[in-house]
């Protein structure tokens, strides 16, 4: 475990974080959203973290930081290590920042221990992760990839103003956008630090996990129409109460996610209609999402929680329907890079734990370009998004000395 007494890479990523922790768009909190005057001044003082730890950085066109560690030799596949900076709104620190500081100290460390990459390392601090202000997701990792989406540029936000208009104040460059597509022969992986976003870790009282899976998503929308009827009159044998049908359907939901291991769905809208309290339910839409680390293991969870609302439905004598409406595949971890955090959490003495991640990462979009993995690092109460989130310095460090190590085997 981490000698209490050395803590010089957990204190050095705290120092960052608070420093990062305090450019916001609003006064009192900590609100970053991509392409805002405050992730300017963040991705400024990215650059300068990342020019001091020895790294050529540079802003690219989509106001990406992007800083590059020299390899033995310059041509062989890179590595690449990166999270982002834009945060949601009233955010915690270290959601995304964590992974980009890591990124540079690490690059910081072996440069202090005097060793020179087989190949280059670069550290990248993507701006478009949270998808709160404009209707694109994961633009800026994406544009690595190659698959950015011109007309995601005349995406707005809520102030009428156009992603192009924002990337132009900003001072980045609609026009390069095309050449930042990476070649995927010349990277050999990509390397993700994370806030956990969830509980287990805390409660398997680890400080690092693996993760082996991005979970896919299904989302969809589902209406049930029964009848209104007064709530005094109509015998409970006569009713078609649409409400009382969702509460067993929501069950259904409940107990096709737990009967699963690793999956998870949730109805998070319910609108009832007519919605007074003597009135027999006559309408209730509802939504469904539904999240599995393995595509076919989703798609049988989703196709048992319609067979079994559909039979519901059915006895209660309401119509149901449902509609999907966004499908985002899983995104499995490689197997090598997984292996490879695997050795570093145990030289740590750490027990290496897997788990899926029931969030999505840059690390869904940059596995279209090159091998991907992700390592989370325990919150406290599994608290994100939030002011609240909170990580220890103990974990940091040794976050940072697990993906010094990870590296360190790569790129040997
Ligand atoms: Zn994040």
């Amino acid at each position: 475990m981490t000698n209490q007494d050395d803590l010089t890479l957990g204190r050095r990523v705290m120092a960052m974080i608070e420093d990062l922790a305090q450019h916001t768009d609003e006064y009192g909190c900590l609100t970053r959203l991509y392409l805002s005057p405050a992730h300017r001044a963040a991705a400024d003082t990215t650059l300068d973290f990342m020019r001091e730890a020895g790294l050529k950085a540079h802003i690219d066109a989509l106001g990406s930081v992007v800083g590059r560690l020299e390899g033995a030799d310059p041509e062989a596949p890179a590595l690449l290590i990166g999270s982002h900076i834009d945060t949601v709104v009233d955010a915690g620190r270290y959601d995304g920042n964590l992974g980009v500081v890591l990124g540079i100290v690490v690059a910081e460390a072996l440069k202090a221990e005097g060793i020179t990459p087989s190949c280059p390392i670069e550290v990248v601090a993507f701006g478009d992760e949270e998808n709160v202000r404009f209707p694109t997701n994961l633009s800026t990792s994406y544009a690595l990839a190659g698959r950015y989406d011109p007309a995601w540029l005349d995406g707005k936000d809520a102030d009428g103003i156009s992603l192009r208009d924002a990337l132009l104040e900003f001072g980045g460059d609609p026009l390069g956008i095309a050449a930042l597509a990476r070649d995927p022969a010349r990277y050999r992986g990509y390397l993700e630090v994370h806030i956990e976003q969830g509980p287990q870790l805390e409660a398997r009282n680890l400080p690092v996990g693996i993760v082996s899976a991005i979970n896919g998503i299904t989302r969809a929308r589902a209406s049930v129409i029964g009848e209104a009827g007064h709530a005094g009159t109509v015998p409970m044998t006569m009713r078609r109460d649409a409400l009382a049908a969702v509460a067993e359907m929501i069950g259904i939901v409940e107990r096709a996610s737990s009967k699963r291991s690793d999956t998870v769905a949730t109805v998070g809208v319910a609108q009832v209609q007519p919605g007074a309290i003597n009135v027999i339910p006559a309408r209730v839409d509802f939504t469904l999402d539904a999240r599995a680390p393995d595509d076919a293991v989703r798609h049988a969870m989703v196709q048992d929680i319609l067979t079994e609302c559909e039979a519901a439905a059915q006895r209660r004598g309401v119509s149901f329907t449902i509609e999907p409406f966004m499908e985002s595949p899983a995104t499995p971890m490689d197997e090598d890079l997984m292996a490879q955090l695997e050795e570093a959490v145990k030289s740590s003495m750490i027990e290496p734990m897997r788990l899926a991640s029931g969030a999505g990462h840059d690390a869904v979009a940059i596995a279209n370009l090159c091998p991907a993995a992700m390592l989370f690092v325990r919150c406290k109460g599994g608290i994100s998004h939030n002011p609240a989130e909170s990580i220890t310095v103990e974990d940091a460090d040794t976050a940072a000395r697990v993906l010094l190590q990870a590296v360190k085997r790569i790129v040997a």
